[in-house]
């Protein structure tokens, strides 16, 4: 979609770090860090929010999970812990409207999220 920064950065129309790729999925570093590992897993497609899923949409969501789980084994927080979060539409924080799961580890956790 064109105006969508994260549709460049699967376009690599704008730089980013990218940690893994397939024909599905991106997953990237995120640019403003909120923990030592701070990942961005993204599907090429570009659906907005989390609230937008079709029907045909849920089969990425078990494949960004293994993504994850991947990455996390990867940076060695697979043990340690990790979290994962998806931000939709504007009360939870969403910023960017093309879906992305963040893959947040490497320093304790706190629970509520603000
Ligand atoms: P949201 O608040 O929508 O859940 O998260 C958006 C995330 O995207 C933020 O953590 C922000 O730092 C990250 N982000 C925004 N623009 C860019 C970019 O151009 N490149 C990268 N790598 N991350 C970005
Ligand atoms: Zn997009």
């Amino acid at each position: 979609m064109r105006d969508c920064i994260f549709c460049k950065i699967v376009n690599k129309q704008i730089p980013s770090k990218i940690i893994y790729e397939d024909e599905i999925a991106v997953a990237f570093e995120d640019v403003n860090p909120q923990a030592p590992v701070h990942a961005l897993i993204i599907p090429k497609k570009h659906i907005p929010t989390l609230a937008d899923f079709s029907e045909e949409d849920y089969g990425i969501i078990p494949h960004i999970f293994k993504i994850a789980n991947r990455i996390a084994k990867e940076k060695g927080i697979a043990e340690r812990g990790y979290r994962i979060v998806n931000n939709c539409n504007a009360e939870s924080g969403q910023t960017v409207f093309h879906i992305h799961f963040h893959l947040l580890g490497g320093r304790q956790m706190h629970w509520p999220p603000g």
